[in-house]
């Protein structure tokens, strides 16, 4: 929690600062301030569908309080942003480091584009899956960006797991193959498939990830058990505007939502949260190896609104 403070201090304080300006010489909650804390989450990044249904929220509450107190009303916010995310959020996947309650071995596929921050939340998971004493196996199939493989690579001397490579250029189901059968040959916990997010052809990335999804099921009919989408926080509404595409190009199981440390548009995990209906299972708050978090809704929202 502390570090997730840490992480979103960006967010929060242009958040807070605003939020105390807007209540400057007011007493109660009222129009105006409403209006102004509805400007405030829409500048936030947190999307205007999702900031209009928080208002809604907030604006019953007030109703229902008769009087509400400026002093109550980041804790009102707080607590209505978290019963929304929890209302929409139902079909939660298992969001931690751990697999026992998991299909053995566990497909992981991973998508987005590039910069994103996939290559480094793949070894970021590598690392977790590993520290809680899982055996772990990546797949680089992302061979079209130069040095996603070598990238990919370090990350598995690092971590001290296998990586199954064919070098750049080269076939990714291929290579998506070979992860899956040595995975199931070393009894792996989990297989993580690094893929190429290139969503300027969406026909030709459509094809290729339902390739890679028909080649690695003929070693485990079942597989991938799982495709987590990694999006930028720190790009904001442009992180929504990925998933919206990326949604329409393959199924999304799970969401990882990186950078949001140093950025102060934070607010863009709630609004996806709430778009979506695909549960942000990580978020990614720095470089290192530790710096990757299992989402808490109520931690996260209780961080940004403080
Ligand atoms: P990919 O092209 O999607 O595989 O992206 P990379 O994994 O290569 O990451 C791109 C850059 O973002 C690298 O410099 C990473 O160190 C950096 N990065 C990834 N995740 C985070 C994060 O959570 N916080 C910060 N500050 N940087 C990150």
């Amino acid at each position: 929690k502390e570090t997730l403070d840490k992480g979103l201090e960006k967010s929060k304080s242009g958040i807070f600062e605003k939020i105390s300006r807007a209540v400057v010489g007011k007493s109660s909650v009222d129009e105006e301030v409403l209006d102004e804390l509805e400007e405030i989450l829409i500048s936030s990044d947190v999307g205007v569908d999702t900031t209009i249904k928080i208002i809604r929220r907030i604006e019953k509450r007030v109703a229902e309080d008769k009087y509400t107190s400026v002093e109550e009303l980041d804790t009102i916010l707080r607590e209505e942003t978290a019963a929304l995310l929890e209302e929409n959020n139902s079909q939660d996947v298992q969001n931690s480091f751990e697999t026992d309650n998991l299909p053995k071995p566990y497909v992981l596929m991973v998508v987005g584009v590039n910069g994103v921050g996939k290559t480094t939340t793949i070894g970021k998971l590598a690392h977790n899956f590993q520290k809680n004493g899982k055996k772990v196996v990546l797949g680089a199939a992302d061979t079209f960006r130069a040095a996603a493989v070598d990238q990919l690579k370090l990350w598995g001397e690092r971590v001290g797991v296998d990586v199954i490579d064919h070098g750049m250029n080269t076939d990714p189901s291929s290579v998506a193959y070979d992860a899956v059968k040595v995975g199931v040959e070393k009894n792996a916990d989990v297989i993580i498939i690094d893929t190429a997010g290139r969503l300027h052809t969406k026909v030709n990335l459509m094809k290729e990830l339902g390739k890679i999804k028909r080649v690695m099921q003929k070693v485990l009919p079942e597989a991938p058990h799982e495709v987590m989408l990694v999006l930028d926080g720190s790009t904001g509404q442009n992180a929504t505007i990925q998933a919206r595409e990326f949604t329409k190009v393959t199924e999304i199981n799970s969401l990882a939502i990186t950078k949001l440390d140093g950025t102060a548009k934070g607010g863009v995990v709630i609004g996806i949260s709430d778009e979506f209906k695909i549960p942000v299972k990580y978020i990614g708050i720095g470089e290192k190896m530790e710096d990757l978090q299992v989402f808490n809704k109520i931690e996260f929202v209780d961080s940004l609104f403080k």
